[in-house]
Parts: C-alpha cells; sequence; structure tokens
C-alpha cells in the first residue's frame, strides 16, 4: 500500500501566505508522492489559513487545517499541540516540513510524542533504488550522508534552497478544520514582538542572488602605505545597497571587528563564510580583498558562479577555485560597480547609516 504523506506548514508573519521555504517543502513533497503513487495531505497552522491554504488548493491535496490566535506566532506548546492533532487525524507513513525557525524548534518534540525519527536540515528528498532516501551533510560539509529508514512515522525537514519552490494559481481551499483545546500551560509563553535590525543594517540576506565576500585587504594598507577604512565601509555598504548583496566576510576580518578594532562596524561573526564560518547557498559569488585560501573557499560549496577581485594573480582564487578572477584594485572595481548600479537604480536612496556595534 502506498505511504500516505503529510505536508505541513505554518503561516508567515505578513499572516496571509506562507515562508518561500514551505513552497520548497512542498514541490518536493508532491514529488515523493509521485514517486510513490501516493496522496498527499496538507496540515497548516496559523491564526488565519484561508489565504495560505486558497495558495495551495490547486495541488488537489486534502488540506486539514488548525487556526485562531494561538497559532498566530511561534510557541513551542501550542505548536507541539496543533501538529500532533494534525498527525493523528492524517495518519501519515512520512511527514515532510520546511525547515523554518518555527518548525525546527517544534518538529523534533512532535516526533518524540508519536515516537517517530526526526531528521532536520535535509537537502534533498528523493527516491534511490527505489527507496525514499533523505540527504543531509555533516561535519561542516565534508560528509554528505544519505538517509533512509524503516520506522514510520518519518519526520522530514527540508532546508530552504534545496528544492524549486512549487507554484500554481490560487483557487478557493476546502479546510477540514481541526480543533486544539489547549491546557493552560500550553499559554504560559507569551509573544511580545519581533525585534529586527534597521532592514538597512541587515547585512545577511539568504535569499540574494549574490553573495558578496569581504577580505581583511579592506582593512590593509594599500599602495600609498595607508589604510582606507572609512572609503571601505562606504564602498562595501554603497555595493550591498545598489546590488542587494549579501555580506559575507573571512575569518581575518571578521575576527578583526570582533577584537574591537577600528575595521568595518557592521562585520560581526555571524558574516564570516568558511570552514568555521556558514556555507550559504547563492547563484553567484564576488570575492573582494579575500586570498581564497581552502578554509575559506570551502564555505563557497553552494555558491554557482564565483568571481574574485584580488591584487595578488597567484592568490587562493586563481588556484582553480574561482571562474574568474579580476587581478585589480577592489576599491576602484567595487566604486565604479557601485556608480553602474547607481545608474541604473531610479530611486536615489540615502547613505546607509553605519549600525552601531
Ligand atoms: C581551522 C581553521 C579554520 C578556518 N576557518 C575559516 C573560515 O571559516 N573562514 C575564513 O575565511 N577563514 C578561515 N580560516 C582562515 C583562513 O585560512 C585564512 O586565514 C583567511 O581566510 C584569510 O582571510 P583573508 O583572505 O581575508 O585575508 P588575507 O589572507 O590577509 O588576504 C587579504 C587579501 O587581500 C588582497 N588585497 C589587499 N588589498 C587589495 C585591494 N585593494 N584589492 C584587491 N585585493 C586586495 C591581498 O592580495 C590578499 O590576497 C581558518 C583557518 C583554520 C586554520
Amino acid at each position: 500500500m502506498s505511504p500516505t504523506i503529510l505536508f505541513l506548514a505554518h503561516v508567515d508573519e505578513s499572516g496571509t501566505t506562507l515562508p518561500k521555504a514551505a513552497y520548497e517543502a512542498l514541490g518536493a513533497a508532491l514529488k515523493a508522492a509521485a514517486q510513490l503513487g501516493s496522496t498527499l495531505t496538507i496540515g497548516l497552522i496559523g491564526e488565519t489559513i484561508q489565504d495560505a491554504a486558497d495558495s495551495v488548493a490547486s495541488t488537489g491535496a486534502r488540506i486539514l487545517g488548525i487556526s485562531g490566535a494561538d497559532f498566530a506566532h511561534p510557541r513551542y506548546a501550542s505548536d507541539a499541540a496543533a501538529i500532533h492533532a494534525i498527525c493523528e487525524a492524517a495518519k501519515p507513513q512520512i511527514v515532510i516540513a520546511p525547515g523554518t525557525s518555527r518548525f525546527l524548534r517544534v518538529l523534533p518534540g512532535v516526533a518524540q510524542r508519536l515516537r517517530a525519527p526526526v531528521d532536520t536540515h535535509l537537502t534533498s528528498i528523493d527516491m534511490i533504488d527505489g527507496v525514499l532516501s533523505a540527504k543531509r551533510w555533516f561535519y561542516k560539509q565534508r560528509l554528505e550522508a544519505v538517509i533512509q529508514r524503516n520506522a514510520r512515522p518519518w519526520i522530514l525537514l527540508l532546508d530552504s534552497g534545496c528544492h524549486q519552490p512549487w507554484t500554481g494559481a490560487p483557487t478557493t481551499a476546502q479546510i477540514h478544520a481541526l480543533e486544539v483545546t489547549l491546557p493552560a500551560n500550553a499559554k504560559r509563553t507569551a509573544f511580545a514582538g519581533i525585534r529586527i535590525p534597521n532592514s538597512d543594517a541587515q547585512t545577511i540576506r539568504p535569499d540574494a542572488k549574490l553573495l558578496f565576500v569581504a577580505g581583511a585587504g579592506w582593512s590593509k594598507k594599500q599602495a600609498d602605505g595607508t589604510t582606507h577604512l572609512p572609503e571601505a565601509e562606504t564602498a562595501i555598504l554603497e555595493f550591498l545597497q545598489n546590488s542587494g548583496a549579501s555580506l559575507g566576510g573571512s575569518k581575518s576580518l571578521v575576527d578583526q571587528s570582533g577584537e574591537n578594532q577600528a575595521v568595518l562596524r557592521f562585520m560581526t561573526h555571524l558574516n564570516q563564510v568558511g570552514q568555521t564560518g556558514s556555507t550559504p547557498r547563492h547563484p553567484k559569488g564576488l570575492s573582494t580583498c579575500c586570498h581564497g585560501e581552502e578554509p575559506h573557499v570551502v564555505g563557497w560549496r553552494f555558491i554557482n558562479e564565483r568571481c574574485a577581485i584580488n591584487l595578488d594573480p597567484n592568490c587562493g582564487w586563481a588556484r582553480g577555485k574561482a571562474d574568474v578572477l579580476y587581478v585589480a584594485d577592489a576599491f576602484q572595481v567595487i566604486a565604479k560597480l557601485t556608480s553602474l548600479l547607481g545608474a541604473r537604480t531610479t530611486r536615489k536612496e540615502a547613505p546607509v547609516p553605519v549600525p552601531a556595534v
């Protein structure tokens, strides 16, 4: 008998649609359902879920939903109760959900209640030799595991950026509404609000098409024998503003910031890309003033097209690590790029304020 697959999602902060990662996981769930000959059930939670349900109605899947003010915001106890109730109603063998922070926090707990195994940070869900298989990386992206399990139900959380998002025209959805009665102790945590950095100060943009990496060269003495930190700050921030790129940094640069030296004030360890940093996913990457040593470049594993600007024609990028290396002064190239990008931008914006550290 073909297994029942349950796709789970929560409404995003706007309250009207699902997060992008959810449409990606839905694409993976529909593909798995087609491969296994299964029917898909969709489970949704949120304060109001009709608009989100409409957005996925053309999948033809049965939609189960739990809505109400208690499910407006992430809260472990209420989310766990809601997802558990959906699983009880759908009786799935496979549960596929997006690896959002809300679900990464709660689904392992639901797995415990269901006595189900759960795998997180998956990068693919596919059939291998006729067996449903999930892949994920271990040991800082050095080992890729293929996971197959006999235990059911099996809960799988797919990371964002790993599958094409499902798209379909919205249509009116029929929601099979489920009721959950929350005990008082499931409501003890109150949602106070979301604090996010000023949008200009938010330099890490996972959905950006371009990763812009700044290396320690930006803070080093240049041809005139002096450093140019204010110019470096302005050049990088203006480029980010005009290109919409996400900002990465080399370890050498972010370590200087951490030690309170007078370097780029918007760089933190969260920006660090590499072996002891992050492994972001972007279609393109542009490295500037960064040598391209292996412990850094290993963090570029998921960057498809790579360009680098470095004064040194023998830097690491020249040794097969970049598609194109521009042997040039990054200060000049980035200033020129920014002026070209600025000329294309019709909207004139105020200079980006540098956030306090
Ligand atoms: C266990 C371990 C883990 C590590 N993990 C990481 C990690 O996660 N991430 C990471 O980044 N590093 C990591 N490192 C450190 C890594 O090996 C390098 O030391 C680091 O990446 C060097 O940073 P950088 O290239 O910015 O600086 P540098 O090596 O100082 O290079 C600066 C570059 O800037 C160029 N330059 C200077 N001025 C200009 C200009 N005007 N225009 C163009 N180019 C210019 C120079 O030619 C030079 O190539 C790790 C090391 C170890 C041992």
